[in-house]
């Protein structure tokens, strides 16, 4: 746990969110300002600042994480696909410094331009 790391507050359940996924190292929520509608974050439990001080032994997890919640988003017609962005570090856009991962819902012809 960092102090004032607002990630970290929602994965100790101190903040409410609206968790729609978890095991036993990543939770996932809606993103407090999405980019289009069901925009899910996906962090790890424990406090990480980027994906470089995450243990690559929890990538099998990760990539399980990720793909329940987007099999998810298309199964309920949320989503036809998707992008996943990791932003990491300032330069890349990176705000909130406790690694996670965004999944991003498509439609076609959404115009959506994400990366602006
Ligand atoms: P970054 O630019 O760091 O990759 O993205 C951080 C994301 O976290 C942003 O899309 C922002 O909307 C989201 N976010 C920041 N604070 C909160 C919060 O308190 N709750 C939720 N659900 N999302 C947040
Ligand atoms: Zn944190």
């Amino acid at each position: 746990m960092e102090n004032d790391c607002i990630f970290c507050k929602i994965a100790k359940k101190e903040i409410k969110a609206n968790i729609i996924y978890e095991d036993d190292n990543f939770i996932a929520f809606p993103d407090a300002n999405p980019r289009a509608d069901s925009h899910t974050l996906i962090i790890p439990k424990k406090h990480y600042k980027t994906i470089l001080d995450m243990p690559s032994t929890l990538g099998n997890e990760m990539l399980d994480a990720i793909k329940s919640i987007a099999m998810d988003l298309i199964k309920q017609g949320k989503a036809e696909g998707f992008n996943i962005i990791i932003n990491s570090f300032e330069p890349a856009g990176q705000v909130v410094h406790h690694a996670h991962v965004h999944i991003i819902p498509r439609k076609k012809g959404d115009r959506l331009k994400i990366l602006e």
